[in-house]
């Protein structure tokens, strides 16, 4: 039997999608404990998705943010347009994100493919590297150089077994799949992309220019060369599991994800009475940003919020960067082991930045009448820009160009710049590329632009692993199995995209949201139906492997 590929594994291949969609429900919790108190530290998705769950089993979650709900999943609506959005954080969701369309199709939000560069959403694409253009529909239209280039990508991959382990992902054959992937984790954990590419035999025989362009266009989204001193376990999960292909775009913004999780009525079958929202159960409100988690003398958490109140709970789920641990919260120490203060204090994060501005039309669209070309098309290059993506919200409504998304260097080039200085830096950047298009010319309302790094409830846009980081990733991922810790341990479950095995990915963060509410249900006495064993369950036999230390 074989079907999609999807985010199943491959470090736990637990069937997430199957958990939450069975008609047995996540489980139960003792009576006793119905109306317990659980603090949610972070109203992004991660922190809806476990507290919407853990609403639904009967307990009383209490969602703490210290921004703004939605976390990364920000949509900015531009102002006077009606529903016209751009998308700061997350904005293309591959549909291998099964656990993550698991709540969006609840929702009845809808998608359409995302304008990826050399798609049909796209619809044309120009890669300008090295001061050469090269405009394009698919990739047969590009130069001979990038087709092999493609196809040496493709071969790299095949050297490490990627079809039979995306067979094994296929089938959910989780034997399998671990006994292949538990083979590439030693071997790979050490090692950057960058060490991949330049030591496989299909790039060896092109050359360096192969890996300049392969830098810039990638393997499907875009520019991949931020990537190249990641550890290359981190790009084969995204690749392995489709993280690359098949993306779409929320229509009216991935927002609507956590905070249509916030309204949601609970599920049927709850404790709590039919209809009680997490927004019901919260007067309309989150609480504020937490400063402070210690336990008193009962083993209760005390969770002190920046005004200083304090509340009681009986369980603590922290979904905020593992890094506000300790710059934002006055996070007791005992809580978690030295080792894991280790692994949370060496995570390491990518920046990012991206500006976007509306206009007026989706001009991009007129042909150039010398040419016969698209006017403008989404565009990867070497310049400051990097990906500049085109947002048509149809012909009688303003669209939305995303002048720049960059990460690593090229963001932190930006860091320094407000709002105005970025769209004039991306503006003479587009038109050394587009120098007969005034895109200025199209510009309405006020551009909007985001530096994660700069802000401190995220303090970056999200993880990514470097080499000799598994161990670390591996400490925080099963941070959730709680039996053998102390008992000063236990109670404060981590989720949340750093958490996450596949970091900048938005499953991962519903993926280890889950492993939390099974880690509370079971801390609360609860568990799961035998027909539907939870990630917890089988842990012992799926979980990743360990390296030992
Ligand atoms: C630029 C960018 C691009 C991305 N692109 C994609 C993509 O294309 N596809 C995809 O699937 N994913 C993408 N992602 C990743 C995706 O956005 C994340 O995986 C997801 O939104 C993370 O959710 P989370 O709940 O784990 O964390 P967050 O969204 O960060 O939520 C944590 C929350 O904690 C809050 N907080 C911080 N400190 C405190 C405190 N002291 N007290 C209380 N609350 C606090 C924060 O304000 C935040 O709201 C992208 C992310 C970024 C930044």
């Amino acid at each position: 039997m074989t079907g999609p590929v999807t985010m199943f594994g491959p470090d736990f291949p637990f069937p997430f999608d199957e958990w939450v969609s069975h008609p047995a429900g996540l489980g139960s919790v003792p009576y006793e404990a119905h109306g317990a108190s659980v603090a949610v530290i972070g109203g992004g998705l991660s922190g809806t998705v476990a507290a919407y769950e853990l609403m639904s089993l009967g307990l009383r979650p209490v969602v703490y943010e210290a921004s703004r709900l939605g976390g990364r999943l920000r949509s900015h609506e531009f102002e006077g347009s009606s529903g016209v959005v751009a998308e700061l954080g997350g904005m293309r969701f591959p549909i291998s994100g099964t656990s993550f369309f698991h709540y969006a199709d609840r929702l009845g939000l809808r998608h359409d493919p995302f304008p990826n560069p050399l798609t049909p959403a796209a619809p044309s694409t120009v890669i300008d590297i090295g001061g050469e253009t090269s405009y394009g529909r698919t990739i047969e239209d590009m130069p001979h150089l990038f087709q092999s280039i493609a196809k040496a990508w493709e071969s790299a991959l095949e050297e490490v077994g990627f079809t039979p382990i995306q067979e094994a992902i296929r089938a959910r054959d989780a034997t399998t799949l671990k006994r292949l992937w538990n083979e590439l984790v030693p071997l790979w954990d050490d090692r950057t992309f960058y060490d991949f590419l330049s030591a496989s035999e299909s790039f060896s025989q092109l050359p360096f220019r192969a890996r300049e362009v392969f830098g810039q266009v990638g393997f499907g989204t875009g520019g991949w060369d931020s990537d190249f001193s990641n550890s290359m376990l981190e790009i084969l999960r995204v690749v392995l599991t489709n993280c690359d292909t098949d993306q779409r775009l929320i229509l009216g913004g991935a927002e609507q994800l956590p905070r249509g999780l916030w309204a949601l009525p609970v599920r049927p079958g709850s404790p709590w009475p039919e209809g009680t929202s997490l927004a019901s159960l919260h007067g309309g409100v989150p609480r504020p940003g937490v400063a402070a988690i210690d336990k008193d003398g009962d083993g209760r958490f005390r969770v002190r919020d920046r005004w200083g109140v304090e509340r009681t709970h009986g369980a603590v789920i922290a979904t905020c960067q593992s890094w506000l641990l300790t710059t934002e919260i006055d996070c007791d120490e005992s809580l978690f082991s030295q080792d894991l203060w280790m692994a949370l204090d060496r995570t390491r994060y990518m920046q990012s930045s991206k500006t976007f501005v509306m206009v007026d039309e989706p001009f991009w669209k007129q042909t150039d009448p010398a040419t016969g070309r698209d006017r403008m098309s989404m565009t990867l290059t070497d310049r400051l820009t990097r990906g500049t993506y085109l947002f048509d919200n149809g012909d009688d409504r303003p669209g939305v160009l995303c002048l720049s998304y960059a990460w690593m260097s090229d963001a932190l080039k930006m860091l320094p710049y407000d709002v105005d200085r970025r769209v004039e830096l991306a503006l003479a950047a587009l038109r050394k590329i587009y120098p007969d298009v005034d895109i200025a010319s199209h510009i309405v309302g006020d551009p909007v632009a985001i530096s994660w790094e700069d802000d401190p409830c995220f303090l970056g846009a999200f993880k990514g692993a470097l080499p000799g980081h598994y161990r670390y990733n591996h400490r925080m991922y099963g941070q959730f199995m709680q039996d053998g810790l102390p008992p000063a341990e236990r109670g404060i479950f981590l989720a949340g995209d750093d958490v996450s095995f596949t970091p900048a990915w938005a499953e991962g963060a519903v993926q280890t949201a889950l492993n939390a509410v099974w880690g509370v249900l079971t801390h609360f006495g609860g568990s799961t139906h035998p027909d539907n064993p939870g990630p917890g369950d089988l842990y012992p036999e799926l979980g990743p492997i360990d390296l030992g230390e």
